[in-house]
């Protein structure tokens, strides 16, 4: 899986690693906010091992999660914050398959609203994953998020999004 990396995700757990079986990515805002000697190395080795990369969000993607932090009153964003969430646009345009790693609940209310899915880190553990699939509100068929059309091939009705929570791969409400 892919993880893209909020500054809170390390910097509020202590015993979070970079896993080999995974890749990462971040924005320079992000790494910027790796101040200490701990995270920093962290960081650093991931980067050598080639674990994470640095994304430098496009300026269509920052203007849009500014106008939307913006309009919804999402007030106490950092410049840090918003580049997570515009490269966080940027990635689901791009139809990447990708979990946000995030502790910040203002990130995670943005991310619900855009229908990109988030895990929360629990003592450096990623114990589940929000994630939003798209299903038909009469026949009630779920279709896969990356791969889903605009109405039900059934019954022609427009698709919804419903959240769903994971645990280990698996789904649990
Ligand atoms: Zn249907």
């Amino acid at each position: 899986m892919l993880y893209l990396l909020d500054a809170s995700a390390i910097l509020n757990n202590p015993r979070f690693s970079f896993d080999e079986r995974h890749s990462y990515a971040c924005t320079l805002e992000i790494l910027e906010e790796l101040k200490s000697f701990e995270t920093r190395t962290l960081a650093e080795n991931a980067l050598k091992r080639k674990l994470l990369r640095v994304y430098r969000p496009r300026h269509k993607y920052w203007k849009n999660a500014e106008k939307i932090v913006s309009q919804k009153g999402f007030t106490r964003m950092s410049k840090a914050d918003i580049s997570v969430l515009a490269l966080a646009m940027q990635f689901k345009e791009e139809g990447k398959e990708f979990v946000v790693l995030t502790d910040d609940y203002s990130i995670q209310n943005f991310l619900t609203m855009l229908g990109i899915a988030f895990s929360p880190i629990i003592q450096g553990k990623i114990k589940q994953t929000i994630a939003f699939i798209k299903y038909c509100p009469a026949c009630l068929r779920e279709f896969h998020k990356s791969c889903a059309p605009r109405e039900c091939p059934d019954c022609g009705i427009e698709l919804k999004t419903k959240r769903v929570v994971e645990k280990s791969g698996k789904r649990v409400s």
